[in-house]
């Protein structure tokens, strides 16, 4: 059995991780859970999101004659742990035999476009059994967390879980204990720290259940870091099988063809260089085949904008980001190519004296010994950026973003 669930927090309380942790719990009594539940970045762009647009799905192999109770377990588990009262929590429940194509394309298109309430249940309805609660828009997140195969690439994250007494109170977290467990553990566990911005970024400030989540690429090195993070009491924890750090959501796309709420892969020139507008966020433009769009590194990507700053008219770079009023929201550039940047200066006369101009468009003349020239002179500078691809810090990273230190080449992971 596969079941997906989503949509079950508000930005009051709970957390659908929380609720699969339970679940995974509650149904050891009914079947087995096959490998490690999976926790589902979807498009990170959808407005009806709660935080990071993620949804969870659990495979078990049910003991005969338990399918009923199981699917009985998981509803009474939504209606009662789900935030019903929220007016945007709408909860969704799927629960499927096997995972037809057909599922797992809709999964592909949910991390990456928009999808309707309607398509979702229409398809979850014939694959197999939903229970879609208020206005059901869960059942879209539920079905794409039961389609995704995450063959392609896959993260972990242990996520950890107050107590629930606890959870109006401030996190304690030793934050030495977790620069100490970043540093034994990284490049194997990655976004637990932020060291240029000096803060810890693994743990939520909303009054959810979430203690603090765990990501890497093996699950030994996060169940090391694990160990070593001390804190307030853990009431539980959980290792989810994930597509965050992987970039899912970006679509190798053309300048002409973006929409809005994708997230895209562009090639361009820069034709238009950076300014800083209020705010602190650094807009520039790229074109490509007579087509154009601006560039944004906002004031939360930190010293991401110091390389942005950097750019000139004529540089060649891929851009990574989501698309909102035809402006490129950056989490990525590549710097493919940099143009030749010169300064134009007075030429310097045969005897050695750097002349002065005669006025405009007349020309150079030499104070000392008369002689006159007629061009200034042009003087290739350097410039203070290498190729390669850059990133924005751990501190606005999103979680389907992938970290540069899961690549290799020419890359210049921020940590
Ligand atoms: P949390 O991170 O705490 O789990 P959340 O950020 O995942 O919360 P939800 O409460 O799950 O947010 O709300 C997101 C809603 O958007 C869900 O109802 C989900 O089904 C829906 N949704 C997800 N992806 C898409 C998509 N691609 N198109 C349309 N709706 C989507």
């Amino acid at each position: 059995m596969h079941i997906g669930i989503d949509d079950t927090d508000s930005k009051n309380g709970m957390c659908t991780t929380y609720l699969a942790a339970v679940l995974v719990e509650r149904l050891q009594n009914y079947g087995d859970v096959i490998g490690y539940p999976k926790l589902v970045r979807l498009n990170p762009n959808i407005r009806y999101k709660t935080r990071g647009n993620g949804a969870v799905a659990i495979q078990l192999e049910e003991r005969s004659g338990y399918a009923t109770r199981i699917e009985d377990v998981v509803v009474r588990t939504v209606e009662e742990m789900a935030e019903f009262d929220a007016p945007n929590t709408n909860p969704g429940i799927v629960i499927l035999d096997e995972i037809p194509e057909e599922v797992k394309n809709f999964s592909k298109r949910a991390v990456q476009d928009i999808i309707t309430i309607e398509e979702a249940i229409d398809l979850a309805g014939r694959c197999g059994k939903v229970h879609a609660f208020k206005n059901g828009r869960g059942v879209i997140g539920a079905l794409a967390a039961v389609g995704a195969t995450l063959e392609e690439d896959h993260t972990y994250e242990l996520v950890a879980y107050r107590q629930r007494e606890r959870c109006t109170t401030p996190r304690y977290i030793d934050e030495g204990s977790v620069f100490e467990a970043n540093k034994a553990t990284y490049p194997l566990t990655w976004d637990t720290v932020d060291i240029t911005n000096n803060t810890i970024v693994f743990s939520p400030s909303s009054p959810c259940p979430v203690l603090f989540g765990i990501r890497g690429d093996g699950a030994d090195a996060i169940q090391k870091a694990f160990e070593m993070i001390r804190s307030e009491p853990v009431e539980r924890s959980i290792v989810f099988k994930t597509n965050q750090g992987t970039d899912a959501h970006l679509i190798e796309g053309e300048m002409a063809s973006v929409k809005d709420e994708c997230s895209y892969i562009l090639n361009g020139v820069v034709s238009a260089p950076p300014h800083t507008i209020e705010g602190g966020h650094v807009i520039f433009s790229i074109a490509e085949n007579g087509h154009k769009i601006d560039c944004a590194a906002y004031e939360p990507t930190k010293n991401f904008r110091g390389v942005v700053r950097k750019l000139c008219v004529g540089d060649e770079v891929t851009v990574y980001g989501a698309v909102k009023d035809h402006t490129i929201n950056l989490e990525k550039i590549e710097i493919t190519s940099l143009a030749e940047r010169f300064i134009r200066q007075n030429p310097v006369c045969k005897c050695g004296k750097r002349m002065k101009s005669t006025g405009r468009n007349q020309g150079y003349r030499c104070k000392k010994c008369g002689t006159h020239a007629g061009a200034p002179e042009y003087i290739l500078i350097g410039r203070e950026l290498g190729l390669g691809l850059y990133e924005v810090p751990p501190s606005a990273r999103r979680h389907i973003s992938r970290p540069l230190v899961r690549l290799s080449g020419n890359v210049h992971p921020s940590i």
